[in-house]
């Protein structure tokens, strides 16, 4: 990073101290943005503007469990950027969120909205409430706590929230509802609603669907494809599960999934029926993937360990691998575990699921990868769509948005592959989409005057 880039990111650095996940994440892109500050360098203003949110909101979420216990959690939203337009981005209930975290995911999401080429600023939010061992009377409780602060920083036209860890279909219903009575208006306020009050059809399916269509045009670029190709994905969540069934559809042969109590490995491969087993398991039975190796014949279960040990999962010899569980959860000696065992492609489904020593590994041994602020911008595009669809009170087909969401991968695709090459580092997706992203935000930014 040039001098200029250093200062910003020693004052991050300086500013706020205890907040690794968040300088990781600035590193990353002032890294690439170097060539760019050097063609136009009054960028380095608006640089030295992006770093810093433009609105951190932090609040008290008091809830009461089943046998009347008080519980306080905290709750947060980081609205980072709106030169491009209304807030956006997801909701995670985890208990390891705090600001470092919110800020990290806030700041790739400002680059991610951009790319997608879809008039949307970035924002993130969340609480360290752990929805895992909660009764649905509890997960609402505190939905309804939650909102009961958070409406009146949020709107349809000035931040839409979505799902993200811990928060799918039934709390984005329960915050939903919540909003709706609070505001006194219905509105598409939030995406990842249910279909039968606005959500948009193919909305739980977009992250990990685009994922691998991201991952497919990247395979196309070497004439290789998903047709039999062997495929770790790690997770069992919403982008999992989706990435694991269009990898399926394509002739893909996933050989293992996994949540944070360990992983499956399964040599025969998880085909339809499999699939369906695990979305009910995880989706309406809430249980873990080792119930997956009792119940099918042949497959390995590992727990896993907490580090030093390597996660093994990554030591399965496959073509492509979808890391899709959470940050940090790939570093340098899995990936070269990956590395050698022959691994064609990565693509980020999580967000920074690669430490930058795996990603180094990666880009040195000649690897495909693909960061997920471009390869995981299905997500948000399609909550752009229903966003869409909310304002002019329509619903498109399952077709169709499939068909939309197919498109803006592609294009994410062409335009990080394209941005790369333009800037003298062909292949390298991680400044394709980091130069691609910021432009678009440089300029409106220095049209609109740095406020
Ligand atoms: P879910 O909550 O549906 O699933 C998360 C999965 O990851 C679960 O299998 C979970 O296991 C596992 N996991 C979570 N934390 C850890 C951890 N610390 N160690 C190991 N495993 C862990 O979330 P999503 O699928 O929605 O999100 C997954 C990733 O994708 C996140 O990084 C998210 O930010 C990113 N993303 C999601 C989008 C979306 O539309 N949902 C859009 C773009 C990115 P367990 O159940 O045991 O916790």
């Amino acid at each position: 990073m040039d001098n200029a880039m250093k200062s910003v990111y020693d004052s991050v650095l300086a500013r706020d101290p205890d907040q690794p996940e968040f300088h990781q994440a600035v590193e990353e892109v002032l890294d690439s943005l170097d060539p760019v500050i050097e063609a136009n360098p009054e960028y380095i203003d608006v640089v030295r503007a992006m770093v810093e949110p433009e609105r951190v909101i932090q609040f008290r979420v008091p809830w009461y469990d089943d046998d009347g216990n008080l519980h306080v959690n905290r709750g947060f939203r980081v609205q980072f950027n709106s030169a491009i337009g209304p807030y956006k981005g997801g909701l995670r209930f985890h208990p390891s969120v705090n600001l470092s975290i919110l800020k990290f995911l806030g700041f790739e999401q400002v680059f991610k909205n951009s790319l997608t080429g879809l008039p949307m600023g970035g924002g993130k939010g969340g609480s360290d409430f752990d929805p895992k061992g909660k009764s649905d009377s509890e997960v609402k409780r505190f939905c309804q706590s939650f909102m009961m602060e958070l409406w009146r920083h949020i709107g349809a036209d000035l931040d839409v929230p979505a799902g993200d860890i811990g928060v799918g279909g039934r709390e984005i219903g329960y915050l939903f509802g919540m909003y709706r009575k609070l505001a006194n208006e219905f509105t598409g306020v939030l995406t990842g609603k249910g279909r039968s009050y606005g959500g948009s059809r193919i909305r739980p399916e977009a992250t990990g669907y685009g994922l691998v269509y991201f991952a497919r045009e990247m395979l196309s670029t070497k004439d290789k494809s998903f047709d039999g190709a062997t495929v770790a994905i790690s997770g069992s969540g919403n982008v999992a599960q989706f990435a694991c069934e269009k990898v399926i559809e394509l002739g893909g042969k996933p050989v293992t999934m996994s949540d944070s109590s360990g992983y499956i490995y399964d040599p025969t491969g998880i085909d339809r029926e499999k699939l369906d087993w695990i979305m009910d398991l995880k989706n309406n039975r809430r249980g873990r993937m080792k119930e997956y190796a009792e119940h099918f014949d042949g497959v390995d279960y590992t727990e896993s360990k907490p580090e030093p040990n390597l996660n093994q999962m990554w030591s399965t010899k496959v073509d492509v691998a979808l890391p899709c569980a959470t940050q940090n959860e790939l570093n340098g000696d899995e990936a070269k575990m990956l590395v050698d065992g022959g691994v064609t492609a990565v693509a980020e489904g999580a967000n920074m699921p690669c430490t930058p020593d795996a990603v180094d590994c990666f880009l040195l041994n000649g690897v495909m990868f693909a960061p997920g602020k471009a390869s995981n911008a299905g997500g948000v595009a399609t909550s752009g769509l229903e966003m869409s669809q909310n304002s002019i009170r329509m619903s498109w087909s399952r077709e169709e948005v499939d068909q939309k969401l197919e498109g803006i991968m592609v294009n994410v695709h062409k335009t990080a592959h394209e941005t790369a090459e333009r800037y003298g580092m062909p292949g390298n997706y991680v400044a394709g989409a980091n130069i691609a992203g910021f432009l678009k935000v440089a300029e409106s930014t220095m049209a609109q005057g740095i406020l």
